[in-house]
């Protein structure tokens, strides 16, 4: 009611205000016991230690104007140089922080935009994706008004490269990879995708909001991984998420241009007001130094073996995962993703298929939290390290629910990437 929800006259006191907000949380999901498979990343107990002191040193600080905290200038430049190496950027290569995949998203769909309007005179050029790329492309294309054109993924979940190929004309401005796309996991083929780009002057993006700090270490693991960064010719620009697999709290991404001059095309500048000039990198205005200074930490504690070492155990649960769904009658796991997506999903052939989503609720009674996605009905799991302590007790679950559910079908067809409150 919302009568209930006025602001209390009278301030109270910390201890209370705190209590409170620890009550709060009882229903949230339990990422702390491994039983959330996405949403929140935990990197172990040092990885939450170093954040959490670099949270607290940052907590006020205001990234935007680095002249007044050149700190958290030289903290951006960093990371993005970091994360450039990792992906093979050459020296050129260029980039900011965001607070998230979607404005990283934001920022390269906007730099497409401008740069053909400057160079090829296209107002509103257009966005060609595979119907698997992530939703942020059209919700960027939504509020920069450019008309984006979804094509089929092939047989292997992959773009469909000879579907794009219809879809782009003269006025393609970006054609997107993903590396790997979110539902399935699979990654899409980026060099046909960036030839095809190049065939029109288009942008090329590489969405690796999840595979961006998962595909460089899987590769020194010595795992397949197909080309997909910069050292692929005509990709122009790349998303990574430190806040995903690179085990950062929430609040920071990376975005990359192959150039300076590219990553112009992202810059916002301007002085016909009243304040003085503005200069944003970003979407944002204000920005909170603390996802920054937190990412800084945390890439710096655990280097290039400690990445490596999270990437092992994360790839070897869910390998563990995709044999364990395979092993399942009536199940099956979606497309061959090499990486840390699964997606699992009622298997035709098997003797009883089963209705995936009622065994989502079976998993949520027993307190395991996946996504529903679709089309296809399926149960999608981001796995991370907090997850391989507990996937044998996942994977008899698991069996448990399937059993449960045989023969039994739920009405609630929704789907539960996100939602609106
Ligand atoms: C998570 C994700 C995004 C969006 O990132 P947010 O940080 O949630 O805004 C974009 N693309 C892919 C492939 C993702 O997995």
């Amino acid at each position: 009611m919302i009568f209930d929800m006025e602001m209390s006259q009278h301030g109270r006191n910390v201890d209370d205000v705190i209590a409170d907000l620890k009550a709060k949380r009882v229903g949230d999901a339990r990422w702390q016991d491994g039983r959330t498979f996405g949403l929140v990343f935990d990197g172990g107990p040092s990885v939450h230690t170093v954040a959490e002191q670099a949270a607290i040193m940052y907590l006020h600080e205001n990234a935007l104007n680095p002249m007044a905290f050149p700190s958290l200038g030289e903290i951006q430049n960093e990371v993005v140089a970091w994360t450039a190496g990792l992906l093979h950027g050459p020296d050129t290569a260029a980039g900011f922080l965001t607070s998230g995949g979607t404005e990283s998203i934001q920022c390269a769909v906007l730099a497409a935009r401008e740069r053909c309007r400057a160079e090829r005179g296209i107002e509103f050029g257009e966005i060609v994706v595979a119907e698997s790329a992530h939703a942020a492309f059209h919700k960027s294309a939504h509020m920069y008004g450019m008309p984006i054109h979804t094509t089929p993924v092939g047989d292997h979940w992959t773009a469909d490269v000879d579907a794009m190929a219809a879809a782009v004309t003269d006025q393609t401005v970006l054609v997107v990879g993903s590396a790997p796309q979110f539902p399935q996991g699979v990654v899409d083929p980026i060099p046909e995708i960036a030839q095809l780009a190049a065939t029109v002057g288009a942008n090329c993006h590489v969405d690796a909001c999840m595979g961006g700090f998962v595909l460089p270490f899987a590769e020194m693991l010595g795992r397949p991984v197909p080309p997909w960064d910069f050292r692929v010719d005509g990709v122009h620009s790349i998303s990574a998420d430190i806040h995903k697999l690179g085990y950062a709290p929430k609040g920071v991404s990376v975005v990359l241009h192959r150039t300076k001059e590219l990553r112009r095309h992202q810059i916002f500048l301007f002085d016909a007001w009243l304040g003085g000039f503005y200069g944003s990198p970003n979407l944002q205005g204000t920005r909170s130094g603390l996802p920054m200074a937190a990412a800084w930490a945390v890439m710096q504690h655990l280097g290039i073996d400690g990445y490596v070492e999270l990437t092992g155990k994360v790839l070897e649960t869910a390998d563990r995962v995709r044999a364990g769904v395979s092993a399942i009658d009536g199940l099956r796991v979606l497309g061959d993703g090499d990486y840390h997506l699964v997606a699992i999903a009622s298997d035709p052939a098997g003797d009883a298929p089963l209705d995936v989503f009622a065994l989502g609720d079976a998993m949520a009674k027993r307190d395991w939290y996946l996504d529903r996605q679709g089309p296809p009905d399926s149960l999608h799991a981001t796995v991370s390290n907090g997850n391989a302590a507990v996937i044998d007790q996942f994977l008899v679950d698991l069996q448990a629910g399937v059993d449960e559910v045989r023969g039994h079908t739920t009405a609630d067809r929704t789907t539960t990437y996100s939602a609106v409150e």
